[in-house]
């Protein structure tokens, strides 16, 4: 765990989150402020910081993150109306936490472009 950062801290349960999943390598809870019905945040349990810092290892990994975005709408029941898998990276596209994460936003429509 990356001291002082709260997604590692969510991760490790030293601060409480709504996990609707983990596994070896991802946990997914609800966002604290939620912008669609569904919203869940998959984030990798390594510490990456931003999408820049990826190393050529994670390759599979996001894969992964991609595969469970799919799996979760289904469960959840809105894949078939549409959902979005967004990464905000670096301030100007509104990253806020410094720990690599994935929106998954489902349950209304989206408009494009996204603001
Ligand atoms: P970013 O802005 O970095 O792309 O996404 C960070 C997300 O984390 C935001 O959507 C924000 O609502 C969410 N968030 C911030 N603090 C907490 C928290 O303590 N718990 C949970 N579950 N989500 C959080
Ligand atoms: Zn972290």
């Amino acid at each position: 765990m990356t001291d002082n950062c709260l997604f590692c801290k969510i991760i490790a349960g030293a601060i409480p989150g709504k996990i609707v999943h983990q596994d070896e390598e991802l946990v997914v809870f609800e966002d604290i402020a939620p912008q669609a019905p569904f919203h869940y945040l998959i984030v990798p349990r390594k510490h990456i910081p931003t999408t820049l810092d990826m190393a050529e290892v994670d390759e599979a990994l996001i894969g992964r993150v991609f595969r469970l975005a799919a799996r979760l709408a289904r469960q959840m029941g809105f894949a078939e109306e549409g959902f979005r898998v967004v990464n905000n990276c670096n301030a100007g596209a509104g990253q806020t936490v410094w720990h690599l994460h994935f929106h998954l936003l489902g349950g209304r429509k989206m408009t494009w472009p996204p603001g």
